[in-house]
């Protein structure tokens, strides 16, 4: 980090500054010049309140020449992690296809879907038990009863599954979860995510809906930071002033994310369209983008679902999806 002094500190004040700097275990380092003098900030300045650093008087501006996250970065770690769930892997050239319903509606909407998902090459299966609705009189999902559903599905399939959190209360119910899935809506829940991070299993850490790319890889920090190594990042959209979709897909996060950090990257075409038919170019087009995985909303009966229907696909369009997903994948390796 860099602190730029304004013209005119007196050696008073910059001494002053330096002990205050020094105080909080780093070293500082003095460059003075004609004009200005510049203070360089060695040691750990994760620590360091840039806007409060930036408000004092003598100081001109502030600047990070290092990223504010450490563990999730590729810098300390170049290689690719690879997360591993039960018989999958994801990440490193390992590719995930999550489906499954939006949410868990019934014993035998969920056992179709996985069977149906799994015939046309998934490895995971989705299915919201917790859902977070933007009204609360919308279904809500089946909680703790969708889990178990989920489980008999992973019994019946062999599918590992993933599933969203809303709350760390409802922990419990998540042990024989393979992968936690945390929502957009709670990408800065920060106690959830240092709890998530005091646990062992693999976290589906989706991108909040006006986050930043480095505000989603500080919120895999949060999780690191308690020990929990084992994340997957998802692009699912953001919210821009379009309206033709119901978020706007950032494909382009995928290779930026892939440049600062050792994380696999999975990218969710249905919730960045909110479109079935945008969902099948958006995957082949992410895949082109070497996402590290899919996560796609399929559907038995999408006009009658319960949550997401218009952006639900069949078990036949996910088995066309598929297929020219495999197809990319070939072409641009
Ligand atoms: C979901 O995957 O079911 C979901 C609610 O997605 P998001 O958090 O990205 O909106
Ligand atoms: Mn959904």
């Amino acid at each position: 980090m860099i602190a730029v002094l304004k013209h005119g500190t007196t050696p008073d004040q910059t001494a002053h500054l330096v002990n205050w700097l020094k105080a909080m275990n780093l070293d500082v380092h003095i460059s003075e010049g004609t004009e200005v003098t510049v203070l360089g900030l060695i040691g750990d300045t994760s620590r360091v309140d840039m806007d409060l650093l930036k408000s004092l008087e003598i100081v001109a501006d502030v600047k990070r020449v290092s990223e504010p996250y450490k563990q999730a970065n590729r810098k300390f770690h170049p290689k690719d992690t690879i997360i591993q769930c039960g018989d999958v892997r994801i990440g490193g050239g390992y590719f995930a296809m999550i489906a499954g319903p939006c949410s868990v509606e019934s014993e035998e909407q969920i056992i179709e879907v996985a069977k149906a998902v799994k015939e046309s090459g998934a490895n995971i299966l989705r299915g919201g038990a917790f859902k977070p609705r933007t009204s609360p009189y919308a279904f809500q999902g089946m909680k703790g009863e969708g889990i178990k559903l989920l489980l008999e599905a992973k019994k019946e399939t062999g599918l590992p599954i993933v599933t969203e959190i809303m709350n760390i209360s409802t922990l419990d119910l998540f042990s024989d979860v393979d992968i936690i899935q945390v929502g957009a809506r709670n990408m800065q829940n920060f106690d959830l995510l240092k709890e998530l991070g005091k646990t062992r299993k693999p976290i589906l850490l989706k991108r909040g809906l006006a986050n930043t790319i480095q505000e989603l890889l500080m919120s895999a920090e949060y999780i690191m930071s308690e020990g929990n190594e084992n994340i997957i990042l998802c692009e699912r959209g953001i919210r821009t002033f379009e309206t033709a979709t119901r978020n706007t897909l950032d494909l382009a996060a995928v290779s930026v994310l892939h440049e600062l950090s050792h994380l696999p990257v999975v990218v969710d075409p249905s919730h960045a369209t909110g479109k079935a038919k945008l969902v099948a170019p958006m995957a082949c087009a992410a895949a082109a983008a070497n996402c590290d995985g899919l996560m796609i909303e399929v559907h038995n009966n999408p006009s009658c679902a319960l949550c997401d229907g218009a952006q639900s696909l069949t078990p036949h369009q996910f088995d066309e999806l598929a297929h020219r997903v495999r197809l990319v994948r070939e072409a641009v390796r």
